[in-house]
């Protein structure tokens, strides 16, 4: 699946949940609908280190993700050794935020861990729903 973009509320809400933990880390894992990212799947009771929440990541069930989002108590949005192996384990996009979590400090990452674009997307949430 070819990954257009990442739905701005969605992006908002990764900002906002990552300003909130903080300076505990916040992680999920990104999932997308028709090439967009909209859904972010949160961590149950992540901890307070990188490598923990990571490592939780890392240990999920075999669920399919477009990538993964976790957040850095820090300015520093590079990857950690233990973020390059979650990264080639699921997806191809992956998302750090840093500090001070606005629309600026985050960065996109492919499982390489060479940054990679991820466009911001307008998109209107609109129900399914048979009319
Ligand atoms: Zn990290």
């Amino acid at each position: 699946m070819q990954i257009k973009g990442i739905a701005r509320d969605t992006l908002d809400f990764i900002l906002e949940a990552s300003r909130s933990m903080a300076p505990e880390e916040f992680a999920g894992l990104l999932q997308e609908k028709n090439g967009i990212i909209t859904e972010v799947l949160i961590l149950p009771g992540t901890e307070s280190s990188d490598t923990n929440a990571v490592l939780r990541l890392y240990m999920m069930p075999n669920i399919k993700a477009a990538g993964s989002v976790h957040s850095h108590p820090g300015h520093n949005r590079r990857p950690s050794k233990a973020d390059l192996r979650l990264f080639s384990k699921t997806g191809n996009y992956h998302i750090i935020v840093g500090s001070p979590y606005n629309r600026q400090s985050w960065t996109c990452y492919d499982r390489e861990g060479n940054i990679r674009e991820l466009p911001v997307l307008d998109v209107e949430f609109e129900e399914e729903e048979e009319i």
